[in-house]
């Protein structure tokens, strides 16, 4: 008689590594055994994400059997706090300065201690693991979480995503593409839509194509813009795209108060993140300053001064900054609750 012996699952951490190697750049997974792809600065960051969304994809795992390996390892990715808790995510972690990225499953917990670090978002993989004759079309509901935490997902994961200089304008461009795009990963504006977002749309697809994060395959012009997503951690989502839809119209309603000129993209983008991140029936939200500039791209110290800003066009009841915990307070004003 033979007996099966179970051999115990890789653990869903992978890790990709960029070197410096004679003078070029090299592109190393810790996984794979093949030597390093030379690889371009600018299509560095790209091509890191879009190794490690492969094997992501190559390792669709049922919930349950999903662990957090933060804590398999010791949580040595981040300072210490009180244990493991919430729902097992897939999170991606940048360290060095972008030299190393890594793709791992992680608890809710370990996550929020993790700097450079955002859960790739709407990770319903699971969903994948049913074959789609199973899945019904007609009896369809909402499911998954809500257009705010939808948004404030996508959001978070673009600021790992997208270099840290990406303006206001790309990431309010960018978080309707990743709302919206279909399956093939295409996305089309019509130009109404661009309009609304009153942004550069030319300025706003040339700084996602140089980060090559989507490549523009028409316009934008009188007829709109379209483009292909090169996100392909992007791809790991579910493909509930009414559910994204919708969050990507909450976001472009939310926006509105915050927007008095074209040069506005900041409030826009901050006035977004803010909604995202309050309590519904209060309208009060607390979060790191550090996090909130990161997520939104600001670079500078110009928090209080957008902050002041939304409270002026009636976005913010009020503001404050606690010195000791660096942690932004705010109330929503109670027209936009
Ligand atoms: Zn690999
Ligand atoms: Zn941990
Ligand atoms: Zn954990």
């Amino acid at each position: 008689m033979r007996l099966r012996t179970l051999c115990p699952a890789a653990p869903r951490a992978w890790t990709v590594e960029l070197r410096r190697q004679t003078g070029e750049l090299v592109l190393v997974c810790q996984q794979c055994p093949q030597a390093g792809l030379q690889v371009t600065a600018a299509a560095a960051r790209s091509a890191a994400l879009a190794h490690l969304a492969r094997h992501a994809r190559g390792d669709l795992r049922a919930p349950h059997l999903r662990t957090c390996q933060c804590h398999e390892r010791g949580c040595r990715w981040h300072p210490r706090h009180r244990g493991c808790a919430g729902p097992i995510r897939l999170l991606l972690a940048c360290e060095r300065g972008g030299r190393v990225w890594r793709l791992a499953d992680a608890c809710s917990a370990c996550a929020a201690a993790t700097a450079e670090a955002a859960f790739v978002p709407d990770t319903v993989l699971a969903g994948q693991l049913c074959p789609p004759s199973t899945r019904s079309r007609r009896t369809r509901r909402p499911r998954g979480p809500s257009e705010r935490v939808r948004v404030s997902d996508i959001l978070s994961y673009l600021a790992a995503a997208l270099p840290a200089d990406t303006s206001a304008e790309a990431r309010l461009l960018a978080l309707q593409c990743a709302l919206r795009m279909n399956a093939c990963m295409r996305v089309a504006f019509p130009a109404g839509m661009l309009r609304s977002l009153r942004i550069d749309a030319a300025e706003a697809c040339h700084e996602l194509e140089r980060a090559q994060w989507l490549n523009v395959v028409d316009g934008p012009g009188a007829a709109g813009v379209a483009a292909e997503l090169r996100d392909t951690a992007l791809l790991a989502q579910a493909p509930a795209r009414p559910d994204r839809q919708r969050a990507a119209d909450w976001a472009l309603r939310s926006g509105r108060p915050a927007r008095t000129g074209a040069a506005e993209s900041p409030l826009q983008l901050l006035g977004i993140y803010l909604m995202a991140h309050s309590d519904l029936s209060s309208g009060d939200g607390l979060r790191e300053c550090d996090r909130v500039m990161r997520d939104c791209g600001m670079l500078d110290q110009g928090l209080p001064g957008v902050l002041d800003r939304l409270t002026d066009s009636g976005v913010l009841q009020g503001w404050r900054i606690c010195p000791d915990s660096g942690d932004v307070h705010w109330t929503l004003a109670p027209g936009q609750r």
